[in-house]
């Protein structure tokens, strides 16, 4: 079982046990614990050998707080993992700079795990099968990210980390989409389209290889999408929104920088940033998923091919 360490006050951290362990460990409310400094580890237990003494204060979800002195000689910073350890007589936490997926999945909600085996199984993402979830102190050391990034990604090392130990499911998948290869407009566009997917998969066919998502379709097979719905074309489809794209002119003619393939891009785009919101939007984010498993769902893929 994995806990995070959480800042309380200047100098202390305390961790909070989810119920379930909590019962595992036999931790009532009242419970007095001793803290033991022992050998890279911190050791809670019922015998009186310890002058850190811990008391579990009231609740569902206990916390516990680390003896300063004993967090002092580990140094754990908020954002790092502890490792849960049952012993006879108490338990012990571990700190751990870095801990497997699955762990990190277990110590999340079970939506976390649905969407990553979604983007794995339906939408055909590959990605590694060692992935490393690393602690935020310790990427803050090597990186110094600017404080409004938020999570990281290192596909060499097969290592994401983020900066608050429950993310947000976007920045989850953004984060999985960089180790399937994606760069940073990829996963910033594409995330969005997988949280879409997901929150709509009984509507869907799967499987659907969603990183061609941008690259599958003409703009003759977008037209057709569109005039399902009584729209001439996508032109058509952005007059009646009230929409003049950053790649026409007022008369919805493409600017000469741009072309076909930039028009599909920014079509697929506008469809998926109203998708959550809009009706047609999202009839059209569908039909164009289910459409894109018509092409995609069972050729092999392109580095399949290589
Ligand atoms: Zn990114």
């Amino acid at each position: 079982m994995i806990v995070t360490a959480q800042k309380v006050g200047e100098n202390s951290v305390e961790v909070v046990l989810p119920k379930k362990t909590a019962q595992e460990l036999d931790i009532r409310e009242g419970l007095e614990l001793y803290a033991h400094y022992d050998n890279g580890s911190i050791l809670f237990s019922r015998t009186k050998e310890s002058p850190y003494k811990v008391k579990v204060r009231e609740g569902t979800s206990p916390r516990i707080t680390i003896p300063k002195e004993i967090n002092t000689l580990l140094n754990i910073e908020p954002g790092y993992f502890l490792e849960v350890v049952k012993l006879d007589d108490g338990f012990k936490l571990i700190p751990r700079e870095e801990i497997t997926l699955e762990e990190f999945l277990e110590h999340l909600d079970k939506v976390f795990r649905e969407v990553y085996e979604f983007m794995k199984k339906d939408l055909m993402v590959k990605l590694p099968d060692d992935i490393k979830v690393a602690a935020w102190p310790v990427v803050e050391k090597k990186y110094r990210p600017r404080p409004t990034v938020l999570a990281i990604a290192e596909p060499h090392s097969k290592t994401i980390a983020f900066r608050y130990t429950r993310p947000s499911l976007i920045d989850f998948i953004h984060e999985l989409i960089h180790l399937a290869g994606g760069d940073e407009v990829y996963a910033a566009d594409i995330s969005p389209i997988i949280l879409f997917a997901f929150k709509n998969r009984n509507k869907i066919k799967t499987p659907i290889d969603i990183m061609k998502i941008f690259d599958a379709f003409t703009l003759e097979d977008l037209n057709k999408i569109v005039q399902k719905y009584g729209l001439k074309d996508i032109k058509d489809y952005y007059r009646v929104s009230g929409v003049v794209p950053y790649l026409y002119d007022p008369n919805y003619n493409r600017l000469p920088e741009y072309t076909e393939k930039d028009e599909v891009f920014a079509f697929i785009l506008e469809v998926s940033a109203g998708a959550p919101y809009g009706y047609i939007h999202e009839k059209l984010m569908i039909d164009v998923l289910n459409e894109l498993a018509e092409r995609t769902g069972n050729a092999p893929s392109e580095s399949e091919r290589k």
